[in-house]
């Protein structure tokens, strides 16, 4: 059934990060909006995820810090050691670093949450729909009609709107219509393994560790919730990243299987952290692969556009996939409110982010963050080393991460110089 009249001004498809910082921005300029979500209930899934500080920015416009704060931890640093437990580099992170906003490390869900607590209050109650799996769009000049179906693949009635934003994430079924041919996300080689378990804090107490390089196991921890059991534990996240022929399921929610990694972190010893331990007494395990797509030329067909991982799934090796949704969120609304909801507004978006995000995209599979953990591994031969100055030199470090920077917005001076993205 197709409505004659529009039943929602702009209609956003899928309830992450990218869907409801976008309900939340239009809401801020006053133009209507509802999100649509498949799953019958928004519930908090995932393990950790990282908010750095050009997405705190927006995040701080909207007035999200406090309830953020309530829930994740300030990062004050960044760490790389090599797998024999030397140390490599330390910067520091979000207000230690001179940004005027800090960096969180959270839990995806408790993130979602603090998302979705916010548009129900702003926005009501009926402003996200649950239980609506989108198929396909009819597009027209200048509306767009979605079709839907429940949990149980029954039809439901079809949604009309000025504009549809797909920001429905890796699996999106609006791209999956604009680019039918496309086929998998790109499997990189590599796996990886993820959970989380409550342990004592280590180094500055709210520090991102990266350790050792993907050929020979790479793991990044971090913490996501403070004192969980009044004993000052924390919620240890980890990411074991290891390489693999072949892709398991794409599914967030996949359990993976301890022994299929933990041979490899068996014998990593730091004075700091007991590797071993931690992974042991984690459960679940999640299991997912690394994977992403080539850039797209456009997302925008008619008055259907993307947004997030939906237009720009990316490797998670520089924390960017929620900034980048964020940043999309906040730039697509700048536009709308530049412009009102129109085609113009729609084609400003599109070649400013298309652009913005394909170099990230690109950045995240040559030169991430730890490529600095790729140049020690390869000048040392994977073996310990005497002195770091001998192989490669502090500037040498510094200048991957804030090339990184550069290219995902967050350099710090270019972020204060910045203007408001709304
Ligand atoms: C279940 C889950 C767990 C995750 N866990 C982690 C994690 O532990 N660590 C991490 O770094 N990243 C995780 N991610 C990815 C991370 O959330 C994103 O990379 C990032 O936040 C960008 O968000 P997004 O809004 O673009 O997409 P997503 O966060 O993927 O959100 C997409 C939303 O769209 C909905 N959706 C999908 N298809 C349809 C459809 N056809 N119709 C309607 N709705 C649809 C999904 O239910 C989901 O709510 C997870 C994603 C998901 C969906």
């Amino acid at each position: 059934m197709t409505h004659a009249t529009k039943d929602t001004e702009v209609l956003i498809v899928g309830a992450g990060a990218g869907g409801l910082i976008l309900a939340l921005s239009l809401k801020e300029i006053g133009i209507q909006c509802r999100v649509y979500d498949a799953v019958p209930e928004l519930t908090a899934v995932g393990v950790g995820i990282n908010l750095l500080p050009h997405a705190v920015r927006e995040l701080d416009e909207l007035g999200l810090v406090p309830a953020l704060d309530e829930v994740g931890i300030r990062t004050k640093d960044a760490s790389y050691y090599n797998r024999f437990g030397q140390h490599i580099f330390t910067e520091p992170a979000g207000e230690a670093a001179g940004y005027p906003w800090p960096q969180f490390s959270l839990h995806r869900g408790d993130m979602q949450m603090v998302f979705l607590n916010a548009v129900r209050e702003r926005l009501g109650e009926d402003s996200v729909v649950t239980g609506h799996r989108l198929t396909h769009v009819d597009l027209g000049d200048d509306t767009v009609t979605a079709h839907f179906i429940g949990p149980n693949g029954e039809d439901l009635p079809s949604v009309r709107a000025s504009v549809l934003v797909g920001a429905d994430g890796i699996k999106s079924a609006l791209r999956k219509q604009f680019y039918p041919d496309e086929g998998d996300p790109l499997y990189s080689g590599l796996t990886i393994w993820r959970g989380a378990t409550p342990m004592p804090p280590f180094l500055s107490g709210a520090n991102t560790v990266r350790m050792g390089w993907m050929s020979v196991g790479k793991l990044m921890v971090y913490p996501i919730r403070n004192n969980i059991d009044g004993q000052g534990n924390q919620l240890m996240n980890f990411v074991a990243t290891l390489e693999r022929p072949r892709p398991d399921l794409y599914d967030w929610n996949a359990k993976g299987r301890l022994e299929d990694f933990f041979p490899t972190f068996k014998d990593w010893h730091f004075d700091f952290l007991d590797v071993p331990g931690m992974l042991q007494k984690t459960d679940p395990i999640l299991i997912y692969p690394m994977v992403d797509r080539d850039p797209l030329p456009t997302w925008t067909f008619g008055r259907a556009t993307l947004l997030g991982d939906a237009a720009h799934p990316m490797y998670p090796r520089g924390s960017n996939g929620a900034g980048q949704a964020i940043l999309d969120a906040r730039i697509l609304a700048g536009s709308f409110k530049r412009h009102g909801v129109t085609d113009e507004a729609l084609h400003e978006y599109d070649v400013t982010r298309v652009e913005a995000t394909g170099k990230v995209v690109r950045m995240n599979r040559a030169n991430p963050p730890d490529a600095i953990l790729r140049e020690v591994h390869e000048r040392s031969g994977d073996k310990p080393f005497e002195r770091l100055s001998d192989i490669v030199s502090d500037e040498e470090l510094r200048a991957i991460t804030e090339r990184y920077k550069t290219v995902a917005g967050f350099q710090v001076d270019q972020l204060k110089r910045r203007r408001s993205l709304v």
